[in-house]
């Protein structure tokens, strides 16, 4: 991977601009994480990239960014660029391309983020990130209070890299968070949610919730149950507790899962009808989050008679063949009827004793 990238810095070098890896692959090469994205920033505009590399469609330029793919690696290249105002704590008024490396850095939001790397592997490292990734410290290219109030997500950011890389933040990053956190609220949900969720997926996801609270964020972000999150065992179970279906945004597959798992919350998820409804799945999740041990409802749930209709020792044609009638809704009623009563071991699975019961019923 690192081979193709010093390939590709010195195509476009090599036709006389400049060309660097940027940002989070450099941060975690020198500090020996494996990472799948890297980023690189060139004085080369789109264009001229285009006319280096033919694959590369202008089409879905963003801001000065455009992808290339290169032995199926993804490389997302930026031209050198300053950032102009900034609107709602969100976003620049505008961009402007410039020809140094050095004020391209000025823009990006952590030293540690600024660390470059040129097409001989060397490294470029003009704002002195190198130091703070040394002292573990997450502080801001320039002021802090200025950066967070020209773009707030950078409050969570910072969160998320001191979570992630259990870094600390410095105290101008610390007071600026007590000072901008209230334009927290101007950020779209959307875009909130990618960083919490990179907060809470990591796996010192509880260094991250301090942090969170500590600053008292669970208001700012409109999170009033951040504070009783008792297990962290995955995203989901953070987010049912937290319950915020109303709020943040979240994809149909989440949704189902976090109503369904606060469904079964005040549910005895021990009941075999309550496991056999919502599987094991979400009955152990409900169940970490009041503290019942996996194990407990993992044999409750191989030790149910039934796990699904398909176990039960009769089908729909025995039960029509049985009863000499057309399909109909009466079908659903004796199913449920018979499946409750072999869960809860008041009917033997087996086909005789099933069919004694429904004649004798129905
Ligand atoms: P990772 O990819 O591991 O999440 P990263 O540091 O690469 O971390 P990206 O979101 O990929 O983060 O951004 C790439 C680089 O762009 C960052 O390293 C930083 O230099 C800059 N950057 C990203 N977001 C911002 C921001 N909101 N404000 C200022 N600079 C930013
Ligand atoms: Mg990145």
């Amino acid at each position: 991977m690192l081979k193709t990238a010093m390939k590709v810095l010195d195509t476009i070098t090599s036709h006389g601009y400049q060309a660097y890896i940027v940002g989070g692959f450099v941060r975690d090469y020198l500090l020996g994480i494996d990472t799948n994205d890297i980023d690189m920033n060139t004085d080369a505009t789109p264009q001229e990239l285009q006319k280096i590399f033919k694959e590369i469609d202008l089409t879905s330029e963003d801001y000065g960014t455009v992808v290339l793919t290169s032995n199926t690696i993804r490389f997302e290249i930026t031209t050198f660029r300053k950032e102009i105002g900034s609107i709602n704590n969100r976003r620049p008024i505008k961009i402007e391309y410039v020809d140094n490396l050095y004020d391209d850095l000025q823009r990006r939001d952590f030293t540690i983020n600024t660390i470059c790397m040129n097409q001989k592997q060397e490294i470029i490292d003009l704002l002195n990130g190198r130091e703070d990734l040394e002292a573990k410290i997450i502080r801001t290219v320039g002021n802090a209070k200025t950066r967070f109030e020209e773009d707030s997500l950078r409050i969570l950011r910072a969160i998320r890299f001191a979570t992630s890389l259990g870094f600390n933040l410095s105290e101008d990053v610390q007071h600026a968070i007590f000072q901008t956190k209230h334009l927290l609220k101007n950020l779209s949900y959307q875009r909130k949610k990618e960083e919490l969720d990179k907060i809470f997926a990591h796996s010192n996801v509880k260094r991250g919730i301090e942090l969170l609270l500590e600053f008292n964020l669970d208001d700012d972000l409109e999170l009033p149950k951040l504070r009783e999150i008792n297990n962290t065992d995955s995203l989901i179970s953070v987010w049912s507790i937290l319950d915020v279906l109303d709020k943040y945004p979240f994809n149909n597959g989440e949704k189902e899962l976090i109503k369904k798992i606060n469904k079964v919350l005040p549910l005895n998820n021990l009941d075999p009808k309550v496991l056999y409804e919502y599987g094991l799945y979400i009955n152990s999740v409900a169940a970490a989050i009041k503290g019942i041990d996996k194990k407990t409802i993992t044999q409750a749930y191989n030790n149910l008679i039934i796990q699904s209709r398909t176990d039960l020792d009769i089908t729909s044609q025995d039960i029509m063949n049985l009863l000499k009638k057309p399909p109909g809704k009466y079908l659903s009623d004796i199913y449920s009827d018979i499946e409750n009563k072999v869960l809860y071991q008041e009917l033997e699975n087996k086909k005789n004793k099933i069919e004694e019961y429904i004649l004798e019923k129905y």
